[in-house]
């Protein structure tokens, strides 16, 4: 059998006397379109940046197709693609400055030709050559996803990305996220709407004060918990 897209095993993770991760195990399998829910400050971010390397986690282990986030980093960053929650950019950069700086983050060069696929794919390609500052927070999300698939990453893992978009964007974000699925990569998605998480994932992992505290398929989980209560436990 083929080694998962993602491995966490036993992590744990303390920011001085809170303990955001507190022994968390999950395995997502390669092509899974997987959600990760939770009320806020349940350690979503905390586990992601683990993964991503952004933070160091105490304990545990962490690999991405098969790589140790830890002692193989420069490997397993590059099967990686991460969407963040905030919207930080420089301003002054233009959009395909910003694209050329990421993909030479990753040692790519003339990578022109794949950034304009993916520019075009997220129907950005008007705005290649303007400013972050002058873009709406709509773009400046879908310019969050495109900087995370410069590298050709096969494992994508997006922090709440529909967070404060409107629901046409949200809709046509929904259908590029499926499309990247389907085209073989592997998705974690964080959100906290019980609705798309529905809409999207196959399976859901629900975490709360840094535990996992349920994990099966999408149908299960809500079959177990009426809509509601499974509500009631996301709040
Ligand atoms: P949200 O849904 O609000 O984004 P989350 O599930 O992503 O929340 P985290 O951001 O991982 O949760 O936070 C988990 C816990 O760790 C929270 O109690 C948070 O306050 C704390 N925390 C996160 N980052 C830091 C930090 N850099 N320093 C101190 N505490 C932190």
């Amino acid at each position: 059998m083929s080694l998962p897209a993602i491995r966490i095993a036993s992590v744990t993770k303390r920011y001085g006397s809170v303990q955001a991760l507190a022994g968390v195990d999950l395995d997502v399998d390669r092509g899974e379109f997987f959600g990760l829910l939770g009320p806020n400050g349940a350690g979503k971010t905390t586990l992601i940046s683990s993964l991503s390397g952004l933070v160091r986690a105490d304990s545990g282990t962490l690999e991405v197709m098969g790589h140790d986030v830890v002692s193989d980093y420069r490997n397993a960053r590059r099967k990686l693609g991460v969407v963040p929650q905030e919207l930080v950019f420089d301003p002054f950069f233009t959009v395909r400055e910003l694209l050329r700086i990421q993909s030479g983050y990753f040692g790519i060069r003339h990578n022109d030709d794949w950034i304009d696929e993916i520019l075009a794919s997220l129907d950005l390609t008007a705005k290649a050559g303007a400013n972050m500052r002058m873009l709406s927070g709509g773009m400046k999300r879908r310019v969050l996803v495109a900087q995370a698939l410069v590298h050709r990453p096969p494992v994508i893992v997006l922090d709440e990305p529909t967070a404060g978009v409107d629901v046409e964007l949200r809709q046509g974000l929904w259908q590029f996220i499926r499309k990247l699925n389907r085209d073989g990569h592997t998705i974690v998605l964080t959100t906290h709407y019980l609705e798309e998480a529905e809409a999207l994932c196959g399976r859901i992992a629900m975490l709360k004060a840094g535990r996992v505290v349920a994990l099966d398929t999408t149908d299960n989980l809500l079959r177990r918990f009426a809509t509601h209560s499974l509500r009631v436990r996301l709040e």
